[in-house]
């Protein structure tokens, strides 16, 4: 049931989620804190090029050490943060994140890497998101064209508002893509209207692409409307060598999930890049 949700509903469904609303009070106090105390820290995944083995880019994904509960995902905080507007400072900084990990990236001597970043639709809608995006790039340095922000179907269908951030974001140089494809609304003329860059195919479709024959059919129709307007496509969530091999020959060569590489620390990335690169190639 919880499966059928938009991903911003997954909060009532969580099992490591608060129970009552007092404790989400004392949660909502603790998150207000956690920036300061430094508390937030970004994994990175790799999407790989299943043809090459090469690492064309990473999701950054936002975690919470919490003092007492210990590491939490973004599911249980997320929506809160949402929720009570915390999500303007967290985004803002997580997007800073981004962007200092991918200068360190560099000065140790790594290809530079993109690196996407998942947005929610407070930051997105807030009338000085882009003036702030455009001065974090100036501040960090970082080349626009390496930087993605993931937007879902729900926030670019909203049109008054989309239409000036999408306009100002790739005006910066920043690239956009469309998260979890396929689960939003059913209207497909965003696309059309909008400057995207690429689609990620949701992992709900790619977790049954062994059994069921209805949702190869689903991934080949939005393969190809990919390919028809000119977008990227990535299949999110690939977990074994089965759905590997069908994405490819249904055509989708850019692959992000666990088969391949589970979130990492930035510094893990560092230290085991060309370890890394080697055991994808091998399992390409
Ligand atoms: P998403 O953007 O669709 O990110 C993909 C999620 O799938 C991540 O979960 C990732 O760890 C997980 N995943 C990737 N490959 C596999 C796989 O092969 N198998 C399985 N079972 N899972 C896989 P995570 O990190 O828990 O994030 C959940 C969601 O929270 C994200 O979904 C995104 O909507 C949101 N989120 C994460 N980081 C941020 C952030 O910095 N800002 C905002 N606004 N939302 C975020
Ligand atoms: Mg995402
Ligand atoms: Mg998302
Ligand atoms: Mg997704």
């Amino acid at each position: 049931k919880a499966k059928n949700l938009g991903k911003n509903d997954y909060m009532l469904f969580s099992p490591e989620m608060y129970v009552n609303a007092g404790e989400e009070l004392l949660l909502e106090n603790d998150l207000r804190q956690a920036l300061k105390k430094e508390e937030l820290e970004l994994e990175y995944q790799g999407q790989i090029n299943a043809n090459t083995g090469a690492i064309i880019g990473v999701e950054a994904l936002v975690r919470w050490n919490h003092p007492e509960k210990g590491r939490l995902s973004p599911g249980t905080f997320i929506p809160l943060a949402e929720k009570t507007g915390l999500i303007v400072p967290i985004g803002d900084w997580i997007i800073r994140q981004a962007c200092r990990q991918h200068h360190l990236w560099k000065e140790s001597g790594l290809p530079p890497i993109k690196i996407s970043v998942n947005l929610s639709a407070q930051q997105f809608l807030n009338q000085s998101f882009t003036a702030s995006v455009a001065a974090t790039l100036q501040e960090t340095g970082m080349p626009p064209e390496f930087l993605e922000f993931e937007i879902t179907e729900s926030m670019a269908m909203d049109f008054n508002y989309a239409e000036k951030a999408l306009h100002e974001l790739k005006k910066l140089g920043i690239r956009i893509s469309i998260d979890d494809f396929g689960t939003g609304y059913s209207s497909l003329y965003y696309l059309k209207r909008f400057d995207i860059d690429a689609l990620k195919i949701d992992k709900s479709f790619i977790d049954d692409l062994s059994g069921d024959k209805n949702d190869a059919e689903l991934i080949n129709t939005m393969i190809v409307l990919a390919d028809n307007l000119g977008l990227g496509v990535i299949g999110e969530g690939v977990e074994t060598r089965e759905q590997l091999d069908e994405l490819v020959r249904l055509g989708c060569h850019t692959i992000q999930g666990y088969y391949f590489m589970k979130p990492m620390s930035g510094d893990d990335l560092r230290c085991g890049y060309y370890d890394l690169i080697r055991s994808v190639f091998e399992k390409k």
